[in-house]
């Protein structure tokens, strides 16, 4: 719809997630969702880059014949296989399948934000992967040969069909379900389960004082991440109350069968990487573990938990509180003005 020249100022009450007044998208204000506002400013007070954190005692450990066990190595490198391709993934659906069809302005100012995020997450795996002089075509290619990897990707690239074709539009029940559906499965599932072992495995590794640059960077991709699943949340709720025609019971298993399905793959995955166990990490842990977290991903949108295990690893939760804690800039070259803040 072209802008009209003296057309009445926008209403509030127009505003919504989806198929709101598509001229109005350019004007931020009025402001109707005023969480997205808050979740882009606080992004912004998270600035990072991968190349202001000093990988010198991972490079040592790596290039030391006996810094790292065969399973160790094996470990880190089957993680970073699945995260090296993973937030493209992640970035393309913030572009390509969510940017484009939302109709609220400061929602797509924190999109814009989030992109960015997903390319500072890939750029630390490229400059952790060239720190430690690993081969990029054995670990970049890892998605298409490991089928724990490929298996997990195939599941979430499914979700990007439809919505990504050029003809794609909101506005008719089946189309905006499937919106929804996307969200759901990208939010709760990719950044709510998918990364989630890997992350452990990373902050496993930190536990015992080994590779705590990567740690290093990981910690802050999961404060990042965890607020792209806690604004995923907040636009799954939100677009429950906007379209609640679209939240029905059919609904709402299939979304609950797909997370089973996804901590599945997931649990599959950490079998992968662990198929001994490494530093009391072992994949019956992992499977309590992304139960456990799954069981929250669902409650988050009031949908009921699967499982009703307790969280075997109470240090990840620590991990997180830790970060939040560590004042990232004391310690960095550069100085961002509005650095500092580390909160979630
Ligand atoms: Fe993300």
């Amino acid at each position: 719809m072209p802008v009209q020249k003296h057309a009445r100022p926008v209403d509030i009450n127009n505003r919504r997630i989806i198929n709101g007044l598509e001229a109005d998208v350019i004007q931020l204000y009025p402001m109707r969702h005023t969480f997205a506002w808050d979740y882009y400013l606080r992004a912004n007070q998270n600035h990072w880059l991968p190349t202001e954190i000093s990988m010198q005692l991972d490079i040592e450990l790596w290039k030391s014949p006996n810094g790292l066990s065969v399973d160790e190595r094996r470990a880190f490198e089957t993680v970073l296989g699945f995260f090296t391709t993973a937030d493209s993934i992640a970035a393309n659906n913030v572009v390509m399948g969510f940017y484009k069809h939302v109709t609220s302005p400061e929602i797509r100012m924190y999109l814009l934000r989030q992109a960015y995020e997903e390319a500072i997450h890939t750029h630390a795996y490229q400059y952790i992967v060239e720190s430690l002089a690993m081969d990029e075509s054995k670990i970049f290619n890892m998605y298409r040969e490991v089928d724990a990897i490929f298996n997990k990707e195939e599941f979430i690239l499914g979700f990007n069909e439809g919505i990504f074709d050029g003809s794609f539009k909101t506005g008719d029940f089946a189309s905006d379900q499937k919106f929804l559906e996307n969200w759901c499965v990208f939010s709760l599932i990719m950044e709510g389960i998918f990364f989630y072992s890997s992350f452990a495995v990373v902050f496993g590794f930190k536990r015992q004082n080994k590779l705590v640059g990567s740690a290093e960077q990981i910690e802050y991709i999961m404060r990042d991440e965890s607020m792209h699943l806690n604004f995923g949340i907040e636009i799954i709720n939100h677009l429950k109350l906007e379209n609640p025609e679209l939240w029905t019971r059919e609904f709402q298993d299939r979304i609950v069968g797909y997370v089973r399905k996804a901590t599945e793959l997931e649990y599959t995955f950490a079998k992968e990487v662990f198929p001994t166990g490494i530093f009391g990490l072992n994949a019956q842990g992992f499977e309590d573990y992304i139960k456990h977290i799954a069981d929250r991903r669902l409650e988050r949108v009031g949908l009921p938990a699967q499982y009703g295990v307790q969280n075997p690893f109470p240090w990840m939760s620590e991990s997180i509180d830790l970060s939040k804690k560590k004042n990232f800039f004391e310690t960095r070259v550069t100085e961002y003005k509005t650095g500092g803040a580390l909160n979630w």
